[in-house]
C-alpha cells in the first residue's frame, strides 16, 4: 500500500472527525480510572455487574494458572480441550437452561462460526439493521444472502420471510442492541421465525448477567427459552468480567457447530485459567442478585434525573443509557468536555452507529454510587447549558 495514499484517507477520516483515537489506562478496569495520566468516573465499560475485579474471579484466574499453566496448547479438537472448559460449557448450558453450550475464543469468532456453520450458499439470513458488526459480518462470510429489515420491524421481517425462496432462513438479532441499550421485540420474532419456519439466533452480549432474576438474560425477561430461540450466543467481556464466549443450544445444534464452524475449528482455545474464572463469575452473576438489583436503581436514578434535564435519551431499560447528540464533531466535544469535568464517557460514532447519531455511550455498572449518578447528571447538565458549548 502507497504510504502517500493512506496518509490522505487517514486525513479525510479526521476531516469528517470519524478518527479513531485509543486512550491509555494506568489503572485496572472499574468505576475509578487513572486514563492519559488523570483520574477519571468511569461511565462507559460493558463490565455491568462489576465482577472484572472481583477477588474471587482473580483468584480463581491464579489457582487456574498454577494448575492449567498460560497457554492452552492448540485448538480444540486438536488437544486444547480441557477439563476446565468442559466445565464451563456444562455449568453454561445448566445456567442457560439449554442441552449443550460451546465455548469461542471470542463474540466477533462466535457469531462468524455459527452463522456461516448453519446457513451457505442458497439460504439467507435475515438481520437487524442495528446488529452488531460480528453479527452482519457472519452473514456476509456465511456465503447466504444477507437481508436487512428495519431496526426491530417485525412487520418488515415477516414479509421478507413470506417470501421465502425455498431454502434454509436464519434470523438473527441482538437481544440487547449494544449502542442502543434497548430490547430486541423478542417475542415478535419467535413468532414470526416459528411461522416461517426460519432458524432463530440470539446475541445476547448485553443481557446475560443483566436482565431477568438469575441473570439469564433477554431471553429470561421474555420467558423464552431454547424451544423459541434454537441459538443462543452470549460473550464473557461484558457483564461476566472475563474474556471468551460460547453459542448454547440442542445437542445437535452444538455438534453442527463443532464440525463446521471455522472459527471454532482453526483457533486456539482460550486459557483454561480463563475459563476457570469464568466459572467462579458465572456463579456470583447467578447468585449475587444485588448486583443486578443495584444496578436497576443506578439506571432508575438516572433515567429520572435525565428526564428533569429533558436529556434525549433512548427508550431503554438496561445499564446502556446514550445520550444522543447526533454530529460527531458534537459528540466529540461532549465526551472532551465531560473528561475535563472528570468523566470517561467515548463518544459512539458512524459506522457503529447510523449517520447522523453520534452519542454518548453511558453505561452504568453495579459498583457505582448513587452521589456518582448524581454528580454524572450535574455536570451533563453543566454542559448542555453552558453557552459556546458543543
Ligand atoms: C461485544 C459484542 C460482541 C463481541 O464479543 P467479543 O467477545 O468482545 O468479541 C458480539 N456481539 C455483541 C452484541 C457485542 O456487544
Amino acid at each position: 500500500m502507497n504510504r502517500v495514499l493512506l496518509e490522505k484517507q487517514l486525513k479525510e477520516l479526521e476531516g469528517r472527525n470519524l478518527y479513531r483515537r485509543r486512550k491509555i489506562l494506568q489503572s485496572a478496569q472499574g468505576v475509578r480510572v487513572t486514563c492519559n495520566g488523570v483520574k477519571l468516573l468511569n461511565f462507559c465499560n460493558n463490565d455491568y455487574l462489576g465482577l472484572a475485579g472481583h477477588p474471587k474471579v482473580i483468584r480463581a484466574l491464579k489457582k487456574g494458572l498454577d494448575k492449567w499453566g498460560v497457554g492452552s496448547g492448540s485448538a480444540h479438537l486438536v488437544c486444547g480441550h480441557g477439563e476446565a472448559h468442559h466445565a464451563l460449557e456444562d455449568e453454561l448450558a445448566q445456567f442457560t437452561g439449554r442441552e449443550r453450550a460451546l465455548l469461542f475464543s471470542t463474540g466477533y469468532m462466535a457469531n462468524l462460526g455459527v452463522i456461516s456453520a448453519l446457513v451457505g450458499r442458497g439460504d439467507r439470513v435475515l438481520e437487524d439493521r442495528l446488529n452488531h458488526a460480528s453479527l452482519l459480518d457472519g452473514g456476509i462470510v456465511s456465503g447466504a444472502k444477507l437481508q436487512r429489515f428495519k431496526h426491530a420491524d417485525v412487520d418488515a421481517l415477516a414479509l421478507s420471510l413470506s417470501r421465502s425462496q425455498g431454502n434454509k432462513d436464519l434470523v438473527v438479532s441482538d437481544g440487547v442492541f449494544s449502542m442502543d441499550g434497548t430490547l430486541a421485540p423478542l417475542p415478535d420474532l419467535v413468532r414470526v421465525s416459528k411461522i416461517a419456519k426460519a432458524g432463530l439466533m440470539i446475541d445476547d452480549a448485553h443481557g446475560l448477567g443483566v436482565l431477568g432474576q438469575g441473570g439469564k438474560g433477554t431471553l429470561e425477561y421474555f420467558h423464552l427459552d431454547q424451544s423459541d430461540v434454537p441459538v443462543l450466543v452470549g460473550t464473557f467481556g461484558k457483564a461476566f468480567g472475563t474474556f471468551g464466549a460460547f453459542v448454547a443450544g440442542s445437542e445437535a445444534l452444538i455438534e453442527t457447530i463443532i464440525q463446521r464452524a471455522r472459527t471454532y475449528i482453526y483457533t486456539t482455545a482460550i486459557p483454561p485459567a480463563i475459563a476457570e474464572a469464568t466459572r467462579v463469575s458465572l456463579r456470583l452473576a447467578e447468585l449475587e442478585t444485588w448486583r443486578r438489583e443495584k444496578l436497576q436503581n443506578l439506571v432508575c436514578r438516572f433515567v429520572q434525573g435525565a428526564k428533569q434535564l429533558g436529556l434525549s435519551l433512548m427508550d431503554s431499560v438496561t445499564p446502556i443509557q446514550p445520550l444522543l447528540i447526533g454530529g460527531s464533531h458534537e459528540a466529540l466535544c461532549f465526551s472532551d468536555q465531560m473528561r475535563s469535568l472528570g468523566f470517561l464517557i467515548s463518544a459512539i460514532r458512524p459506522p457503529t452507529v447510523p449517520d447522523g447519531t453520534a452519542r454518548l455511550r453511558i453505561t452504568f455498572s453495579a459498583l457505582h454510587e448513587e452521589t456518582q449518578i448524581d454528580l454524572l447528571l450535574e455536570a451533563l447538565a453543566n454542559i448542555l447549558n453552558k453557552d459556546g458549548g458543543c
